[in-house]
């Protein structure tokens, strides 16, 4: 398992993630992705659109706004309910999560009896704080645990001189349920159905140095699994549900298994409304995480909404007739934890060389083309004569800099599977020399022969 730091440190080097607004001494939980962290953000997003949007009968997709009406806050219960546990060291006035200071203290000392620290209020969190001594982390005094709002508020200029106020939105699960109506009443789904979307979620995280695992602005993947639970039983939806997630997860993404575990929320925890809820977590190097969370979230963000706004959200079953707010299941991923979990997996320290053991579909390039020498225009126009005719059908990186050696390495650090050179004997043969990235084997293939070669491969 790879350090965070060995992470960080690859994904700079290589144009993956770098720290955002660097040049002016970086800003703390923003981070912008590079020339292949974009290609693998693209792909991750693209094969979760693919498994669960395009290649259901029973899924659609959606667009909302990031700014919605504030309203829609306020019945989701975001307003009042979308907090963190914030402490302050009482020196420095830098600011804490309650709970994480709380985690990190239990986790030193193992011999504590069990604690779930997210069933804790913040009057508990307090006595704890008391009880263990707990200080910051540069070992000074801690301010009693106060609510700290997550939700970025902004204001709207719609009429001149006059400001509204507004948010950016903390999930992008709540645009899914204020156009239920507009769905139904201009699609042909009918129950059970979801709904999907990816987009930008923002949140006032107080927590520094988890990378792109926590950042004030990222991307979720949402889905609303909207059934009639009257005709659907909803235990066997969750299970199906984790099952999916799962299989993408291991499948699609190919992260091992023994890396991945499910954690069932404690009924203290739970939100009010959902009457089960289970988190995917995966096993970073800063501990087991939340990736993946699916919730049964019962009638509840319907009614609220039909509530709030005045408008009948009900359901009509157009065999029946009958009206009722549908139930719904909600899996709920970030992208970005995906992106930082695929590099954690995939990441291979060797004596030699670092490299990433990305599947195919996931590279951010799949096969690299050289020319041996870039002073021999001979080699040169045959290896950019492959380079295009590959391009049409794979991700194709061009590199003429350095030793073949270095240019390998370079390669293997950015996850290419393939290294293609073309050297002078493949100007007599019609042949090149192919590179498999993990087994770093060598093999001679006719270049008429190389399309259906990459497209062969696994
Ligand atoms: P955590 O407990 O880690 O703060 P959460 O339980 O608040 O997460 P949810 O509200 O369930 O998270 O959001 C759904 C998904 O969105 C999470 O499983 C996670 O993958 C992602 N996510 C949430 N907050 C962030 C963040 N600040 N940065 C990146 N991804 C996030």
């Amino acid at each position: 398992m790879p350090k965070l730091e060995e992470i960080v440190a690859l994904c700079k080097r290589r144009g993956f993630v770098y720290p955002s607004s660097e040049i002016y001494g970086g800003l703390a939980n923003a981070y912008d992705y590079g020339p292949l962290g974009v290609e693998l953000l693209r792909k991750i997003k693209e094969l979760w659109w693919k498994r669960f949007i395009s290649q259901r009968a029973d899924m659609v997709g959606l667009d909302s706004q990031i700014i919605l009406h504030p309203k829609t806050w306020e019945a989701s219960g975001h307003v009042t309910a979308f907090f963190d546990p914030l402490v302050e060291d009482k020196i420095s006035h830098q600011r804490y999560r309650a709970d994480h200071l709380l985690e990190a203290w239990l986790q030193k000392h193992p011999q504590t009896p069990a604690i779930v620290v997210e069933d804790l209020s913040l009057e508990e969190m307090q006595q704890l704080i008391k009880k263990f001594k707990i200080k910051s982390p540069q070992g000074n005094e801690l301010t009693e645990p106060k609510k700290f709002d997550l939700l970025f508020e902004t204001s709207l200029g719609i009429i001149a001189g006059q400001k509204s106020s507004a948010y950016l939105r903390g999930e992008t699960a709540q645009g899914i349920f204020s156009n239920f109506k507009q769905i139904t009443d201009s699609t042909r789904v009918k129950l059970p159905f979801g709904v999907g979307q990816i987009g930008k979620s923002f949140r006032n995280e107080i927590t520094t140095g988890q990378f792109v695992f926590r950042t004030f602005e990222f991307e979720q993947a949402e889905i609303e699994y909207f059934f009639d639970p009257e005709q659907s039983n909803w235990q066997k939806l969750l299970k199906t549900w984790q099952q999916q997630m799962w299989d993408f997860v291991t499948k699609d993404l190919g992260v091992r298994a023994e890396n991945l575990r499910w954690r069932r929320h404690t009924d203290k925890e739970r939100s009010h409304y959902s009457q089960d809820t289970y988190d995917l977590e995966y096993h970073f190097s800063f501990g087991w995480k939340e990736l993946w969370g699916v919730a049964y979230r019962t009638d509840y963000d319907l009614k609220q909404h039909q509530k709030f706004s005045g408008v009948n959200l009900n359901y009509k079953d157009p065999q029946t007739n009958r009206e009722f707010i549908p139930h719904v299941i909600e899996p709920a991923v970030g992208i970005n934890r995906l992106f930082l979990m695929i590099l954690t997996d995939s990441y291979r320290q060797e004596p030699e060389r670092i490299s990433l053991k990305l599947p195919q579909a996931l590279a951010p390039y799949q096969i690299a083309v050289f020319p041996l020498l870039a002073n021999k225009p001979e080699l040169v126009s045959k290896a950019k004569q492959i380079y295009t005719e590959l391009q049409s059908d794979f991700t194709v990186y061009w590199d003429d800099r350095g030793n073949i050696g270095k240019r390998y390495r370079y390669q293997d650090e950015m996850g290419t599977p393939f290294c293609v050179t073309v050297d002078f004997d493949s100007l007599e043969d019609q042949a090149v020399t192919v590179r498999e990235r993990d087994s770093m084997k060598q093999e001679r293939i006719a270049i008429s022969k190389l399309k259906s070669y990459f497209q062969k491969q696994p």
